[in-house]
């Protein structure tokens, strides 16, 4: 297992963090990403305490946490009418409770705590653009490693993507 490579398809939030989890267990990562270039579209994202708990076992907590803003209660509004509907508060007490606070951070910020982490880790290589339709297992490069996730729906189709809705192919363009 030691020299298989993970592929993940998708360098989003999630593809990131999948990569990071692996790497961090010694396991040798490949990011394929579709886009131009690696980032985040969009601008907040809200973490619950459970998120920021993940962070903390990625080791990434407390960079995160340094960017976020962090928000007293939630108000939950009628769409329609434009009125309150009920206030869940997120202040003091709720920390205690949860052990992590409720934050707000710019998507592109945490995406960027993400990919230094990575880019910092010898094992992952998060530099690879792929076609829109990738399939990992085309890439000769690196044993295919066995699933780590695979739709259940899905008896024939590849079965070595992370990360990502679809992932079809075979591609000879992929990288
Ligand atoms: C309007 C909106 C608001 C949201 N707000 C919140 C929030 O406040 N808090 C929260 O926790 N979640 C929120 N979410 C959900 C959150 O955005 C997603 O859960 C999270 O960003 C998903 O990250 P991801 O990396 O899995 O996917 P994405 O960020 O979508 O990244 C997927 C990446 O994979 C790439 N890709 C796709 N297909 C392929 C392929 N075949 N080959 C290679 N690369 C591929 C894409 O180019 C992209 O870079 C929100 C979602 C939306 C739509």
């Amino acid at each position: 297992m030691q020299d298989q490579r993970f592929p993940i398809a998708g360098g989003g939030i999630g593809g990131l963090a999948a990569a990071l989890g692996l790497a961090q267990r010694g396991k040798q990562v490949l990011v394929l990403e579709k886009a131009a270039e690696l980032g985040e579209i969009g601008a907040g994202i809200q973490l619950g305490p459970k998120a920021l708990h993940a962070f903390d076992y990625l080791g990434i907590g407390d960079e995160a946490r340094s960017m976020a803003v962090y928000i007293d209660n939630l108000r939950l509004m009628d769409a329609i009418t434009g009125e309150k509907i009920t206030r869940i508060p997120l202040d003091d007490p709720f920390r205690a409770r949860m052990g992590n606070p409720y934050a707000v951070v710019h998507r592109g910020d945490l995406h960027g705590v993400f990919l230094r982490a990575c880019q910092d880790n010898p094992l992952t290589d998060c530099g690879r653009k792929c076609a829109p339709r990738c399939w990992a297992a085309d890439h000769q490069e690196f044993p295919v490693t066995p699933p780590i996730a695979r739709s259940s729906r899905s008896r024939t189709g590849p079965r070595n993507c992370v990360g990502t809705r679809r992932c079809s192919g075979p591609d000879p363009n992929a990288i």
